[in-house]
């Protein structure tokens, strides 16, 4: 008789305009409803869409006055202001009005006119925040000026909820919220406790995988532009948007993914590399302990960084 030593409890809820889903190797509802409703809660303070959200006040009160915030506002806006300040010719989380410009992937989308993006490319400077730890306060000092976190929040939340699981005695799982997912422990359904992580390619529907590694806990977090873009005739305006030109940045890369242990960085790497390239992106991942990345570029090749060991037919180790 086979004994079944592991079972599997997924629970998905549609939320943050994607699909979340936890996976657990034990029953346990409490730890489910906990990780729900501080989704739900981080939905209600960074949605960038909801006029209600900490966010929106936030931006709100651009050029006006500063807004009082929570912990856990301030350590992710503090997070992202930091690495847009470290990285602002690409990363930058001041993108706000060039997003709400172009409304890609919101309907309504349109290429602006030339007197709105250089209106747009005046408010991107993350020098112009204003954060002050005493007073847990956050100001945007020009009228007009916008935070959107949707190329970071995710893995802040995704590094908070491993936290969680680990608070509720819960030692394996999976996290992944809309791409990016998180593996906690060791996998309880292989022998050897690694965990098989499938990397798709975005050109294609069908969930074939371009790539799989074989590793044990990491996060796993793409970036890529064939999800979210529109076409006027031939040419292609996708959402990760340049704050130098106000344009969708030109990659040879079409999507990027960073596989390291901690998901916020491995969020701002994948933004990052989108706009370096393969040959740079890499040449970035190489120099930096504890991280890789697999790129794809625009002709469906593959680009791994050093630490990956190819076991061969796009099959990767990475202890
Ligand atoms: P993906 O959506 O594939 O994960 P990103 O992580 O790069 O890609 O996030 C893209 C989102 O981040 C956009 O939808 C927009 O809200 C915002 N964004 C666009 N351009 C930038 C940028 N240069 N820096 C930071 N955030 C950006
Ligand atoms: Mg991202």
């Amino acid at each position: 008789m086979v004994t079944v030593k592991h079972k599997k409890f997924v629970s998905q809820f549609s939320m943050m305009g994607t699909l979340i889903s936890l996976t657990l190797f034990e029953k346990n509802e409490k730890a489910v409803f906990d990780i729900y409703d501080y989704l739900q809660k981080m939905d209600d303070l960074f949605s960038a869409n909801r006029p209600d959200s900490k966010l929106a006040e936030i931006n709100r009160n651009a050029g006006i006055q500063p807004v009082k915030v929570s912990n856990e506002c301030f350590s992710l806006i503090s997070d992202a202001i930091r690495y847009s300040k470290k990285y602002s010719d690409s990363f930058n989380v001041l993108i706000g009005p060039l997003v709400k410009t172009w409304k890609i992937g919101f309907g309504g989308q349109n290429v602006p006119s030339q007197f709105e993006i250089i209106r747009d490319l005046k408010l991107v400077h993350p020098s112009r925040v204003v954060l002050d730890p005493v007073k847990q306060t956050v100001y945007l000092k020009d009228k007009g000026m916008q935070l959107d976190l949707g190329a970071i929040a995710k893995g802040y939340f995704a590094d908070q909820i491993i936290k969680q699981l680990k608070e509720h005695d819960i030692d394996t799982g999976i996290i992944n919220l809309g791409g990016n997912v998180q593996v906690l422990g060791n996998n309880p359904l292989s022998k050897d406790g690694y965990w098989g992580i499938g990397i798709r390619d975005s050109r294609f529907e069908d969930n074939q995988s371009a790539a799989i590694v074989h590793t044990k806990a990491k996060t796993f977090v793409t970036s890529g532009i064939k999800e979210r873009y529109f076409k006027i005739g031939k040419k292609v305006y996708h959402h990760i948007l340049s704050p130098q030109t106000g344009y969708p940045e030109k990659s040879d890369a079409i999507q990027v993914t960073i596989i390291t242990d901690n998901s916020e960085l491995a969020e701002v790497l994948s933004t990052v590399c989108f706009f370096r390239g393969t040959h740079r992106g890499k040449q970035l991942i190489d120099r930096l302990p504890n991280v890789e990345a697999i790129f794809i570029n625009q002709k469906g090749q593959l680009i791994t960084t050093k630490g990956l060991k190819s076991l061969g037919k796009g099959v990767y180790f990475y202890e």
